[in-house]
Order: structure tokens, then sequence, then C-alpha cells
């Protein structure tokens, strides 16, 4: 126990199964808390702390320490907020675990794939976090599932406005989550499916095709399942898209987390096959507001860009032609079946690549770099089902010289040239 210069320290002895909440104030220039395990055990949404090590969390970070044996920790510096609970519910969240277990091992025994499990419920109930469990508790038994994440608003593995895939390798890192290494992200373009309800179930389904190929070639991959975090928007077009969710990925079990109506819904919904069960919320999940949902996006495009913690990226800035891009917006605005051109349907218009004239409105906004092989009208079929390789934001945009200035992760040049524009705008205050 070496104290931190300058910070107050608070000690903590835990009693078996319960644990340590706190949150770190947010906003700039607060100051970081650290945790340090003085003695026993105790994990962190799943992973297990080290004793004698700091670990640091910084500004709006809402933390659970649990031990499941009883342990003291300290805190080093002055949290927002800091109490214990006895009432938690990681008891059922650990049988879930171990029931799902009891199904890899069978599939494994059978020559048959492990689970594939759906996490859904309204905002704010914790499915991030169930899903950051469960998938670091399988790792931790040597288990090799993936994380599909459909969260739109607050994705986990990548920027905002998209859909992504992750293989998990080892559980998350106490302090950064999961290692984000060569995820496979689709472009979605918004932060709610709401903007575009048939683009977010065709690229549901194209998530669902490829972990479908991964898993006939990588026995491991399919032994080990997937857990999908879904939106919390679980009403009309919302409930129809986790419905949607669940054939696509032919989910074995659907967690679903602190809302009595939507259970009962999926119960009659889905197939009878399906295991619906539904858990209920940890008291400490927090709520977040507006505000600190569109910082916490925010936060993840700057990282994207110049890195966070530990790991500094410097990106470049550099100009690119207009006549050197092509520019496209997924999506035509409706219309009125009865002004649809013969033969077209609504779904035609929802999925339309639609191109964009570089104006001074593209300012700021964030463009997937599309994977698809550049190409004339061929290969324009294939764009919305491509993934994307990368990101870039539009940082000024000059119509007399037919030139933008772009912020991106590598050097020029381009690696595609077919660019899609997200409604999320970026400004880089750096
Ligand atoms: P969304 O509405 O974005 O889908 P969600 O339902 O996925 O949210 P989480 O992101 O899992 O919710 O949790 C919200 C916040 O609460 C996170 O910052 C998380 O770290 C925190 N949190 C979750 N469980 C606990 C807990 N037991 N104690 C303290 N904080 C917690």
């Amino acid at each position: 126990e070496v104290p931190v210069p300058g910070k107050v320290s608070t000690r903590y002895d835990l009693e078996k199964e319960t644990e340590l909440r706190f949150e770190v104030e947010s906003g700039e220039a607060v100051e970081q808390i650290e945790l340090e395990l003085l003695t026993g055990m105790a994990e962190v949404f799943g992973s297990e702390l080290n004793r004698n090590k700091k670990y640091t969390f910084g500004a709006g970070a809402k933390i659970a320490v649990f031990t499941w044996q009883g342990c003291s920790v300290n805190l080093y510096g002055k949290p927002e907020v800091a109490y214990v609970s006895k009432d938690t519910p990681m008891l059922l969240y650990l049988n879930t675990h171990a029931a799902l277990e009891q199904m890899r091992r069978q599939a494994e025994r059978d020559n048959e794939r492990g689970p594939r499990v759906m996490v859904v419920g309204p905002t704010d109930v914790g499915k991030s976090t169930v899903c950051r469990l469960l998938l670091s508790y399988a790792v931790r038994v040597g288990r090799r599932p993936t994380l599909v994440e459909l969260d739109v608003g607050q994705s986990g593995v990548s920027v905002p406005g998209t859909v992504s895939a992750l293989c998990i390798e080892r559980p998350a890192d106490v302090e950064e989550g999961f290692s984000v290494q060569a995820p496979l992200v689709y472009h979605f373009g918004s932060t709610t499916p709401g903007t575009n309800i048939k683009l977010y179930n065709k690229l549901t389904s194209c998530l669902a095709e490829v972990y479908s190929q991964r898993c006939e070639v990588n026995r491991k991959a399919s032994v080990g399942g997937c857990i999908i975090n879904t939106c919390g928007w679980v009403k009309g077009s919302g409930y129809q898209a986790l419905v949607h969710c669940a054939s696509a990925f032919e989910v074995d079990v659907v967690l679903v987390l602190d809302h009595e109506r939507l259970y009962n819904e999926l119960k009659r919904d889905l197939p009878h096959f399906v295991r619906v069960v539904l858990l209920p919320k940890s008291g400490g999940v927090v709520e977040r507001s507006k505000e600190c949902r569109r910082d916490t996006r925010d936060e993840k495009i700057r990282e994207y860009f110049y890195g966070f913690r530990g790991v500094t990226f410097y990106p470049f800035s550099y100009e690119v032609r207009f006549s050197d891009v092509r520019i496209y917006k997924i999506g035509a605005p409706s219309i009125p079946d009865s002004c649809l051109p013969l033969g077209m349907s609504q779904d035609d218009t929802q999925l339309k690549l639609v191109p964009v004239t570089p104006g001074r409105d593209l300012t700021y906004h964030v463009l997937s770099v599309s994977s698809a092989e550049d190409g004339e009208e061929g290969a324009r079929k294939g764009i919305v089902e491509s993934p994307v390789c990368g990101f870039i934001v539009v940082t000024n945009v000059d119509t007399q010289t037919q030139v933008m200035k772009v912020l991106s992760p590598a050097p020029r040049p381009l690696p595609r040239h077919t660019l899609l524009i997200m409604d999320i705008r970026f400004m880089d205050s750096k």
C-alpha cells in the first residue's frame, strides 16, 4: 500500500458477494481515481484485479468492484460517489454464464454450435455491461466467443453509427475494455436504427451471415457462440428489429434485462425453442443523460483518431480532390408509395445509394471509407454490404478549387475511393 502523492486514500473492506460502486466526476480536468486491491480477490465487470496494481479511471467512469470471496481495496482520490452494495444480481449473471457454458460443453460433445445469445432491454439497464461480463467469463474458461455490437448509438467496438463483430480472445482490460483488433465493421450512418430500419436489418443479416461462415470454418468460434448487444429501442420498429435479429442469428437464448412486457412479447413472438430469460438490472447502473451520451460518442470518435490513455495516435490532415472520390448517402428520403416509380418499393429507396455533391455542408461530417473495390457501376451494388476499412472527418470544403480537407488515421492516399456519409459530425478541437 503505497500512498499516491496529494491524494486522499479511502479503504473499503468488502464482504463476500458485495460490490463497491464508484463514479468519477465528468468534465474536463477532473481528478482521476486510482483503485488498488489490497487483500482477497475482486473483479471489475468480469475481469480479475491484480493485487497491488493501481488501476486508473478517468472522467465519467462508473465502476463496480465485485468480490465473490471478500476483499479490501483502496481508492485514491475523491470520487463523485462511492458506496458498498450488498444487493447485486451478480449471482444470477454468474448462473447465466454457467448455463451458457453448459450449452458450449454440450455443443462440443455433440459437434453442434454453441449458444447464440441476444441481450435486450431499454436504455440504461446495463446491457453492455452484461455482455462484457458474459464474454469475459467465457474467455476465462478458455472459450472464444464473438461480440456482436448492434448498438449504433453507443458502440463498444467502433465509432458510433456502425454495427460490428469482434472475436474475443482475452478478458476485457479492467481500465480499457476489450482489445479491439481487426473488428468487422459496417457503415450505418446514424445513432438510431430508426433513421433507416431497412438498412439496420440488412446489416444485421450481413453480420449474421459472416459470423455463420466463420463458424463453419472455425470450430472454436462456433462452440464459443456469440453475445449480441442491442439498442435500447424496444418498441415498434425497434422491437421488430430485435425479432429480425433473433431470426437472422438463429439465437438460442434471449436475455431480457428489466422489462417484463418485452419479455412476454418476445416469448410470444419467438419460436418456442428460443429460451427467453428475464433478468433484473443492477441497481448500480447509472442513467446517462442525452448530453452524457453525446459526449461519450464524441469521445469514441476522438479516440479513433487520437488514441487514448497510454496510446497516442497522430492523425494526418490532407486534401482530397472531389474528382478523386465518390461520396454516397445510403437511403433516399422516403416518398409516398403512390409517388414511387412503377415496380419500386419503399425498401429499394432505403437501401439506395444516393450520390452526394460535396458542398460546405459536408464540413465536420464523419465519412466511412468503404472497402468495396473502386470501379464503376458494377461495384456500386456491393457497397451497402461491404465492410468499412476506416473513417475520415471532413474538416474543410473549398468549392472553388473542388477540394476538401480531411482528418485521417493514415497518411494519403485514401485506400479506397468510395465514401459513405454519416449524419454524425465531429468537431476537432485539437
Ligand atoms: P445503453 O442505453 O447505452 O444501451 P446499457 O444498458 O448498455 O446502456 P451499460 O452501458 O452497460 O448500459 O451501463 C451504463 C453505465 O453504468 C456504464 O457506465 C457502466 O459502467 C455502469 N455500470 C453498470 N453496472 C454497474 C454497477 N453494478 N455499478 C456501477 N456502475 C455500473
